[in-house]
């Protein structure tokens, strides 16, 4: 398992990659040198929350803004906090109704969380560019995330990712949940090709990113997000810090490949 983070020889820094002739500039990184028509689209598929969006930050806030919305105590908002930490469903909303006795139906309760969040989700700048360039490099770029349709949906269009991606799919859509390997075969789809050429999965999940896109037949990079990699559980083929850094390890299998075959 590579770990960037301890200096692992493979990952070089993106400035120190040389312009070379026939050669072009991808994205706002000036040093980032690949030749498109050399590399194969390699399929890379990202989870959503808590790798290119940050969920769990987001939520904190809108448990208290909630809370109070709704005449509710500082008490109440871990219980809250609580019904949607892990996935928020509409049926999370009718329990949260029937607890407090909210006079708004589940459907209203369920839209305005679904306006809420995707009001404060956020992507960095550097991953979204990142996407661009790992496309404009060839790649196909897709999003594999559990939840709900209309939440998960709306966040991509809020943040923008759903335009610099070739595909997604949600697990609601056809009831197919990481690490279910038919997930990662419909989220391949949605971008165009299928899981018989390999590929990457980039995740947070021990279990639904890694595991899952290991059983997949896909290669798999942890978003450590300040974690340690589970001692028991078969590791990634690398863990790094955050989304951009796992972007910028592909963008250097980019690299890599174009020099294997010069
Ligand atoms: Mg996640």
């Amino acid at each position: 398992m590579a770990t960037p983070e301890k200096g692992n020889p493979a990952l070089i820094r993106r400035d120190s990659l040389a312009a070379r002739p026939g050669s072009r500039q991808v994205g706002p990184h000036k040093h980032i040198e690949v030749r498109v028509r050399d590399v194969q689209r390699l399929l890379v598929l990202f989870d959503l929350d808590n790798t290119l969006v940050d969920r769990r930050g987001t939520l904190g806030d809108w448990a208290a803004e909630f809370t109070a919305r709704h005449g509710l105590g500082d008490e109440e908002r871990a219980y809250v906090l609580g019904m949607v930490a892990e996935r928020a469903y509409p049926s999370s909303f009718d329990a949260i109704r029937t607890r407090y006795r909210l006079p708004m139906s589940t459907a209203a309760l369920w839209r305005e969380y679904c306006a809420d969040i995707a009001a404060s989700a956020s992507c960095p700048a550097e991953v979204l560019d990142g996407l661009v360039e790992l496309r404009a490099a060839g790649w196909r770029v897709g999003v594999a995330t559990n939840g709900a349709v209309d939440i998960q949906h709306a966040k991509l269009r809020a943040t923008g990712i759903s335009k610099r991606v070739d595909g997604v799919f949600v697990s609601e859509e056809a009831e197919a949940r990481k690490p279910l390997t038919r997930h990662f075969a419909l989220a391949a789809a949605r971008c165009g090709t299928g899981l018989g050429d390999g590929g990457w999965m980039v995740g947070d999940n021990p279990i639904n990113d890694v595991g899952g896109g290991r059983s997949a037949g896909l290669r798999t990079i942890w978003i450590g997000n300040g974690r340690s990699w589970p001692p028991d559980d078969p590791g990634p083929d690398h863990v790094v810090p955050h989304a951009r850094a796992a972007i910028d390890l592909l963008l250097l299998q980019s690299v890599d490949r174009m020099r294997t075959r010069a």
